[in-house]
């Protein structure tokens, strides 16, 4: 009897409460708004994490080893283009073979990186580790059109690694699909009558694809991923002067310094905007009031 009671013990203790647990498909991001459209498509049947946390400059963001660890019992990799993906995705391959990894970012259309319009190109070949290994922009989750594509890789990979819950996940996925429809439309009225003033200044241009969406230009203090020369900051600061900007925007990722310079020789303001919050559909709301406010 004693020996039952021992057992039974064990039992419950390998077994967690919640029995879904164990069952989870083990679901890894690279970033954290990848992490809401992962639960949004997979609800309760995924465990989602993200490899670079809330204050992490992704781009230059390198894999710990514990994380490595951590991916050899992954189910799925939900790969979205950022830099870092390039060297561990080859890594993992030998870590953990039976990983799927997905490309989520398949299939969409990349546009260069923003680049100060009055930039030459001579600084090329010392160009910084910001960018993207081809040069193309990365930052495709922050348009509601292109995280329908995103999306979509999700549904289908949960769908052919987990066919038993192919109904939750259709649910899911429509659900998504009527969530993001919604906020295009939403930030489209937002952005409907701005007219010729729709230029906004922000420390790293994270912003290339929701500007393209909305009829916005981003004018980016960084250069080719680097901290402006004393030259480029007062280059910028005339720009700002004629394009009648007043507010620049930076992230929580990035020091605010060169931001601050160019706000005061302006009059103007620096506002933070976060590319990399949780709560994905709230958030590109918030950034597209603020932003708006700003083209006043
Ligand atoms: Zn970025």
């Amino acid at each position: 009897m004693k020996r039952l009671i021992i057992m039974m013990c064990l039992i419950f203790a390998a077994y967690p409460v919640n029995g879904n647990t164990s069952e989870k498909i083990q679901v890894f991001v690279s970033i954290i708004p990848q992490a809401y459209l992962a639960e949004k498509i997979g609800g309760n049947h995924v465990s989602v994490t993200s490899m670079t946390g809330a204050g992490a400059d992704v781009h230059t963001f390198e894999p710990k080893p514990r994380q490595m660890t951590e991916l050899s019992k992954a189910g799925i990799y939900f790969a979205i283009g950022v830099e870092f993906e390039h060297a561990m995705l080859g890594r993992l391959a030998s870590v953990n073979p039976s990983l799927l990894v997905v490309h989520t970012d398949s299939g969409i259309q990349k546009i260069p990186m923003a680049e100060h319009e009055h930039h030459g190109h001579s600084d090329h070949k010392d160009s910084g580790d910001h960018k993207d290994h081809d040069g193309t922009d990365p930052h495709i989750w922050l348009s509601p059109k292109l995280a329908k594509i995103q999306a979509e890789a999700m549904f289908k990979a949960l769908v052919s690694a987990d066919p038993n819950h192919k109904a939750a996940y259709e649910a899911n996925y429509a659900a998504f699909i009527k969530e993001a429809d919604a906020l295009d439309a939403e930030l489209g009225n937002i952005f409907s009558n701005i007219g010729k003033n729709n230029k906004f200044m922000v420390f790293h241009p994270s912003w290339g694809y929701f500007a393209k969406d909305y009829g916005l230009e981003q004018i980016p203090v960084e250069i080719e991923g680097k901290e402006p020369k004393p030259a480029q900051l007062t280059e910028l600061i005339n720009h700002a002067k004629a394009d009648g900007i007043r507010v620049i925007f930076v992230q929580p990722q990035f020091s605010p310094k060169n931001a601050e310079v160019i706000s005061k020789s302006i009059n103007g303001q620096v506002i933070s905007v976060d590319p990399l919050a949780k709560d994905w559909a709230d958030n590109l709301r918030q950034v597209a009031q603020k932003f708006k406010a700003a083209l006043k």
